[in-house]
């Protein structure tokens, strides 16, 4: 028997438990909603929050609650009873379509970025009915957009299903010209891959840095790192594996299609990739995916680590976004096809692609910006900060036969010409796998790269949709004017090519004659959150997202606010705990080191005075240079945390970035050092070595 059909999805309210509790007539309602955004009535929305109600008690609910995901980038929520009190002391299980469809949660400690100054501190929630109902630890989850009363978008989820109106909206304009008539929708699809790290329990509540921040904020290179690529792909542990296996069973209940699992590069790390689904429901998958594997992980005795760079040296971890559009009768638009018009329309489709990471390079970067995330971008095994797109020699061969109007393979000039027909039939496996493009095309879908791990999905996608949104209205509106369709078509792509082929590059990204030759070819080298979240505010991404209606300014000014003042907060505690740990751990070890070598100089000159004592002075010299050292950083990096200035927050996210940050990396130096000299029994924490290896 295969228990995993019977259990998957037991836990989720979906379409066949829907068709099987609920009326025929609401049934459809419900799918239109989800399939055309119809809004339910609330008659049908009574009679759906009954079925939901009985199939969750049923279930052992006894709660709901709406699910929402705030600007902190998990999610929350906040449960109710179902029960309601009828007199005479009796209660019942009640659950209104009015309780389904809107909330009314306290706003006031979530962040806003300033909406709340203009608006009231209360916000509401409002029932997606395009991401099902699922029941987590007894409670009834409902899965919710959020906003302020004044209707700004205080959450992940709502821009992103806005931005998916907008490339439904434009996307239908373009499959009309091409005489696709059948389809009524398209949807952009994502499958996440999460890397993340597992460090024993006991060994992990060792470190305050780890507890405090998610990583490591000193900590000397072990003897064996990941040198010998020996954990990659390697055979997973019996401990890892069970968690793996109840991870994956907890999952498949709520419906999320957990696939793969390997480990990963680094010691410790793993990967878990889903079966790709419609984004909004992705992001969804993906927020309970990392919740679930950080509460699975505690019932192993383990800690699951989600932070893009847990320790220096050693890979980080990423969330791999893969990416493409799919039409409600089920093609990829980003599979070449096989036709010729198909083939035109998947070139029209990648040059789509190939503007929007061109024009709006910036607000990738920013997507995927964070204190956590600067550390890893441009580091071991991970995309640079430089934004650029890798096709495969052979699509680049053809993009570059059109530009030219030149031949390609036995093709003539005159089909390159015509544009529409010139696509040989091209295997898919001919895409390179290229590991170091942050932006890479991998046969029928794109793969960004440069997501870290611990963020959630929603952000990378609006700005992908609603730039390739752009690009596709551009390109309409264009066409829709031709009077040759087909030549029109063609010069449309040969013009993207020439002006956007400089974000192409199927090279080494991870080579420093790249990000050279990156920045004489014009492309953004945006190193920091504080050097690229300005570009938020940029006229040209301020009329992207309004005109799409994505964000209202206000929003994204919100956004921009949230974004640096969260900056500053991450790096804000990693310096209160890296000064916490070296005066009252580290500092105090290396002292008590320092004076037991001495007392064994003193005991060995006791007994032989011609003694060198060569080994406890060299000790005793280099240590006690390096506490003296250490503790003026110390004192600096204290000044400097009471010094923050008080401008506005770009100046706030600046001084943490230069004075901060680098006054941490600064004392780390010294902190580095002493762990190598120091006797083990004298190092009061747990090394790499110790966190990497410490599961077995
Ligand atoms: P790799 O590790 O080689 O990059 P994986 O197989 O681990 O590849 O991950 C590929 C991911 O891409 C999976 O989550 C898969 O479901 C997803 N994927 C495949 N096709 C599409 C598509 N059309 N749209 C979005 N994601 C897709
Ligand atoms: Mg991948």
């Amino acid at each position: 028997m295969n228990p995993v059909p019977d259990s998957f999805g037991s836990l989720v309210f979906n379409d066949s438990v829907m068709r099987q509790r609920l009326p025929k007539d609401v049934f459809r309602q419900v799918q239109l909603s989800m399939t055309d955004g119809k809004r339910l009535d609330s008659a049908a929305a009574t009679v759906v929050a009954n079925a939901m109600k009985d199939w969750a008690i049923e279930k052992g609910a006894t709660h709901f609650s709406h699910w929402f995901q705030p600007m902190t980038g998990i999610t929350a929520e906040k449960h109710d009873s179902f029960l309601s009190p009828v007199g005479g002391g009796r209660v019942i299980m009640e659950f209104s379509g009015k309780e389904l469809i809107q909330g009314e949660p306290d706003a006031s400690s979530f962040p806003s970025g300033g909406l709340r100054a203009t608006f009231e501190a209360r916000g509401y929630t409002a029932w997606d009915p395009t991401s099902y109902a699922f029941i987590k630890d007894g409670i009834l989850c409902i899965p919710t957009a959020f906003c302020s009363y004044g209707g700004e978008a205080l959450d992940k989820k709502t821009p992103l299903l806005r931005s998916m109106e907008a490339i439904n909206r434009q996307g239908m304009r373009i499959l009309k010209l091409f005489g696709n008539h059948q389809v009524t929708s398209i949807k952009t699809t994502v499958g996440p891959e999460q890397e993340y790290f597992l460090i024993d329990r006991q060994v992990y509540e060792k470190r305050k840095d780890l507890v405090f921040t998610g990583r490591t904020l000193f900590g000397a290179k072990p003897p064996k790192g990941q040198e010998l690529d020996d954990h990659y792909f390697g055979a997973i542990k019996p401990r890892v594996a069970a968690f793996m296996k109840e991870l994956n069973e907890e999952l498949w209940k709520l419906g999320v299609m957990a696939k793969t699992e390997h480990n990963e590069a680094a010691p410790g790390q793993h990967e878990l990739a889903p079966i790709f689904t419609t984004t909004n429901i992705a992001a969804d998958h993906n927020q309970l995916t990392m919740e679930m594997m950080r509460k699975i992980a505690r019932k192993h005795d383990l800690v699951c680590v989600l932070h893009e760079k847990p320790f220096a040296g050693v890979n980080g971890s990423g969330k791999h976004n893969n990416w493409s559009i799919s039409t409600s009768d089920g093609a990829n638009l980003l599979e070449p096809g096989e036709t010729p018009y198909e083939n035109a329309q998947f070139l029209l489709f990648l040059c789509v692609v190939i503007q929007a990471v061109d024009d709006y390079q910036d607000m990738l970067r920013i997507s995927v910006a964070s204190a956590g995330n600067d550390r890893r971008l441009g580091a071991n095994e991970a995309p640079p900060a430089v934004v650029s797109m890798f096709l495969g020699t052979e699509l680049e061969n053809i993009l570059s036969a059109i530009e030219n109007e030149e031949p390609y393979g036995n093709l003539e000039k005159e089909q390159i010409k015509v544009g529409v027909h010139v696509l040989p039939k091209f295997p898919k496996d001919t895409t390179d796998r290229n590991r170091t493009s942050p932006f890479a095309f991998t046969g029928n879908k794109f793969e960004f790269r440069m997501p870290g791990s611990s963020a959630s999905i929603s952000g990378v996608n609006v700005v992908l949709n609603t730039a390739v949104a752009e690009s596709l209205r551009q390109y309409a509106d264009e066409l829709e004017n031709a009077d040759n369709f087909e030549a029109a078509l063609h010069d449309l792509i040969r013009d993207v090519i020439r002006k956007h082929k400089r974000i192409v590059f199927n090279g080494n990204g991870y080579d420093d004659a790249w990000i050279r030759e990156a920045e004489s070819r014009g492309l953004l080298n945006l190193r920091t959150t504080p050097d690229c979240v300005p570009y938020y505010l940029a006229p040209k991404n301020i009329e992207l997202f309004t005109r799409h209606k994505v964000y209202s300014e206000t929003e994204l000014r919100a956004r921009y606010e949230i974004k640096l003042d969260s900056y500053c907060k991450v790096l804000h505690v990693e310096a209160q705990t890296l000064v916490e740990m070296s005066r009252k751990e580290i500092l105090p070890a290396v002292s008590a080191f320092i004076r037991s070598l001495s007392e064994t100089v003193r005991a060995r000159l006791a007994l032989d005075t011609e003694s060198p004592c060569r080994f406890e002075r060299e000790e005793i010299a280099q240590l006690s240079r390096h506490v003296d050292e250490a503790y003026e950083k110390l004192l600096r990096l204290e000044g400097a945390i009471r010094a923050l200035p008080r401008g506005d927050t770009l100046d706030r996210a600046l001084f943490y970035r230069d004075h901060v940050l680098s006054g941490m990396e600064d004392l780390r130096q010294n902190l580095d050092e002493m762990e190598r000299l120091t006797a083990a029994e004298f190092w009061p924490l747990p090394t790499y070595g110790d966190l990497m290896f410490s599961v077995n």
